[in-house]
């Protein structure tokens, strides 16, 4: 018998069980969603084959709900149906109505004030009183103000749980409600079988979190079936189904088999493949998520075997592989947002690279523009680093963000267990742990944020400041480079949320978040190999051509943030207040292509070239070129003979993360004839690296004086820096990075 001809049969058999049992949830299972929970009622034909099903002879039916009776009675009238009402406190068996013995709502009363007093404040807000609940609905307030409504539900919400032990919250769709903790739909199950008989097989329908109640509570031989909307959150159910009109086809299927003329099914329940990922492998305990998979540059190993050398990949491979981890990420390509099956479609990389299993989707062309060049490149990235006047702020960009992360939490359910560890990486995915929490993902979930958090008053420009923290509050743990970041990041918390912010520890609507700092690091030790000759020659020629000169060396991507204009203008000053250096000094800097379709990029591109352009003009000389320009990368073993050979690093953004290439450069030196590390104080490298000559790259006197220092160091005050600049650098380095956040995130549990 092949799959199909086995489910037939499967439901066959369920569907002539006698006595059966069904419990049909109401809204989102027998009735699809509408704009206002006053207007989500059953058709007149549901309500017929609900009432014709509850009249069968070996068929008791329930409809279970968390509405209050009278709603409820209004479509059932007739004592065929049973009746469970407001998740299980009140029950219609045989025509009456019941209460849950042991329940008291009267405190619920005040808590219905105070939201009251919420709804009106907030356009579309509506309050539910039920006789043992209270709910406060928001699917008609406007998409950008729910997040400011949502902090002060919650904030009331949990201020009332907290003195009231014996009520919980519970979070439906757009929806949040409280009720009396004993409550919750698990109880229907036996309340049925009690009514149907022991024997009884049930089968239980329903959408929502609430329904996973029922779910858990069926016995051995009992069905769960799940409908969904689009979505893969794990769920306890066998079966799935797909929106309320399944639900229809597959309960008059029913009728017609149980009135002995076994129609052929328009549509059955098919089976739920949990987390089972695409590929069918087993579901992964790590996944590591982030905008862009890591660029996989390889290398041919001692053995002959391909071996990776990218950065963060190289930091994390040692845990995805003990650790059976996935890294899933934007497959770099985008598709026309007509082709909708398309985007966020999982493709696994079979051969693992360099060790490491890749899944990534593809970006709607949208997504591209409004996401990531839009909310990720032109709102958050200026935000973050401090630029306020670059920052461009649009609420459809802010959409497009919140859809993203849809996309990869989405993707991250089919790949991962519910109880996986999840690292998500980055600026890029900020609302990520919300996104997963909502698809009830119970595992540890935490974040690193590669670039600087700012201050309270830049934080605040941002329309959606305290539905983004509150949103990062969902991690079990977020990680800085720097305690200044991390200071910033609970500032933010305790002034936009009511949050409790004690100890690097964020207590928030019931749950705890932990901040913390934790440098990145590199691999110094990759930056000290021998290289090949042919990795030399290319640097050889570069550094015949500077002849005597020695090289003072900037490297980075082409980014406003790199302060490359102000470091160029300060070695031009250098050269006009200390002319003793023209001839004797060059700088070649090194720029990175980078977003090169954005017009503030192709900007700060021209002005870099201008400036060159100025100073080679005016200080120039036929045998001495002054700045050395290039717009290109350096593969990592170029560069390390670069750093080498630099006499000074030359390292100035305006404010950056961390940078790298400071540690980098540090790594590489020969520790017998060491340069000097020319560091920008507000760089987060310059917190661990205080034996650098730290300078203010906003002041072009004192950076022109701070190079002229560097330059002029006496030899055993470099070895001396150097000795304690390199010991910090491999005190902390990639891979102790990794594991000590991974370890950290499972300690939050
Ligand atoms: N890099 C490179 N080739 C180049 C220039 C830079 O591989 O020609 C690498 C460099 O080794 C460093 C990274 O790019 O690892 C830059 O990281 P950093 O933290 O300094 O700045 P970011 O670009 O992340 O802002």
């Amino acid at each position: 018998m092949n799959d199909h001809a086995a489910t037939t049969q499967h439901w066959i058999n369920v569907a002539r069980h006698t006595p059966l049992g069904l419990l049909c949830d109401l809204d989102g299972t027998l009735v699809p969603f509408a704009s206002s929970p006053e207007e989500a009622r059953p058709a007149a034909e549901v309500i017929a084959l609900i009432e014709e099903l509850a009249s069968l002879p070996g068929v008791t039916l329930a409809v279970v709900s968390g509405r209050p009776k009278d709603w409820l009675e209004q479509f059932f009238p007739t004592s065929n149906v049973l009746l469970v009402a407001e998740h299980g406190a009140q029950r219609r068996g045989a025509g009456a109505w019941e209460q849950m013995s042991g329940l008291d709502a009267e405190p619920l009363e005040a808590l219905g004030l105070e939201l009251d007093r919420l709804a009106a404040a907030h356009a579309g807000a509506l309050v539910e009183r039920k006789a043992t609940t209270v709910a406060i609905h928001y699917r008609n307030v406007p998409r950008g103000h729910r997040g400011a409504l949502l902090v002060e539900i919650y904030g009331t919400v949990d201020r009332f749980c907290e003195t009231h032990p014996s009520f919980e919250r519970l979070e439906g769709r757009l929806v949040v409600e409280v009720r009396p903790s004993i409550v919750n739909k698990g109880s229907a199950v036996s309340w049925v079988r009690a009514r149907a008989g022991a024997d009884a097989r049930i089968v239980a329908f329903g959408d929502d979190l609430t329904d996973e109640h029922m779910f858990v509570a069926l016995g051995g031989t009992d069905e769960a079936v799940v409908v969904r909307y689009g979505d893969a959150r794990p769920t306890a159910a066998r079966w799935e189904l797909e929106g309320s009109d399944e639900v229809h086809a597959v309960l008059h299927w029913l009728l017609g088999v149980r009135q002995e003329h076994t129609p052929p099914p328009a549509v059955l329940p098919r089976e739920v493949h949990p987390q089972a990922p695409s590929s069918g492998d087993a579901a992964h305990d790590l996944v590591v998520i982030s905008n862009r998979l890591p660029e996989l540059r390889h290398v041919d190993g001692e053995d002959g075997r391909k071996k990776n050398v990218g950065g963060l990949v190289s930091a994390l491979e040692p845990a995805l592989r003990s650790r059976g981890g996935m890294w899933l990420g934007w497959s770099g390509r985008t598709v026309p947002d007509a082709q909708p099956r398309s985007a966020g479609t999982i493709e696994e990389d079979p051969a693992e690279a360099g060790g490491v299993q890749l899944a990534s989707f593809d970006y709607k062309e949208s997504w591209y523009r409004s996401y990531y060049g839009g909310f990720c490149n032109s709102t958050l990235w200026p935000l973050f680093h401090s630029f306020p006047s670059r920052v461009q702020i649009k609420d459809a960009d802010w959409q497009a963000y919140v859809d993203v992360h849809e996309a990869f939490a989405d993707a991250t359910t089919k790949l991962a267990g519910p109880r996986a560890m999840l690292w998500a990486h980055d600026y890029h995915l900020l609302l990520f742990a919300r996104a997963m929490r909502r698809r009830g993902h119970a595992g540890p979930i935490g974040h690193f944020l590669h670039i600087p958090f700012p201050s309270l008053d830049i934080f605040s420009m941002l329309p959606w400041a305290a539905d983004m923290i509150d949103a990062m509050l969902d991690y079990d743990l977020l990680g800085f480079h720097t305690p200044g970041h991390v200071a910033n990041f609970l500032a933010c918390a305790s002034a936009l949320l009511p949050a409790k912010v004690a100890d690097e520890v964020v207590q928030h609507r019931g749950r705890s978040c932990h901040v913390s700092a934790m440098p990145i690091g590199i691999l110094p030790d990759t930056f000290q190999e021998p290289p090949e000759a042919s990795a030399i020659e290319e640097v050889l020629g570069l550094m015949r051509s500077l002849g005597d000169a020695a090289l003072v060396l900037g490297v980075d991507r082409l980014d406003y943030t790199k302060g490359i204009p102000e470091r160029l203008n300060a070695f031009g000053r250098l050269l006009e207040r200390k002319p003793e250096w023209r001839r004797r000094v060059s700088l070649v800097q090194v720029s990175v292509p980078s977003r090169a379709d954005v017009p503030l990029y192709a900007e700060q591109r021209a002005m870099i070239e201008s400036i060159v352009g100025r100073i080679n003009g005016e200080f120039g000389e036929a045998s001495w070129v002054p700045i050395r320009y290039l717009y290109r990368s350096y593969p990592q073993a170029q560069l390390a003979q670069l750093y080498r050979a630099a006499r000074v690093g030359y390292v100035t953004p305006l404010r950056d993360g961390m940078n790298l290439v400071a540690k980098e450069y540090v790594a590489a030196q020969d520790p017998e004839n060491p340069g000097v590390l020319l560091l920008s104080q507000f760089a987060g490298a310059a917190v661990e690296m205080r034996d650098a000559v730290l300078t203010n790259p906003y002041h072009a006197d004192g950076m022109a004086r701070d190079l002229d220092r560097a330059l002029r160091m006496p030899y055993e005050e470099r070895k001396a820096r150097h000795v304690r600049l390199l010991a910090t650098v491999q005190r902390s380095n990639a891979v102790t990075w990794a594991e000590g956040f991974l370890d950290a995130l499972a300690a939050c549990r």
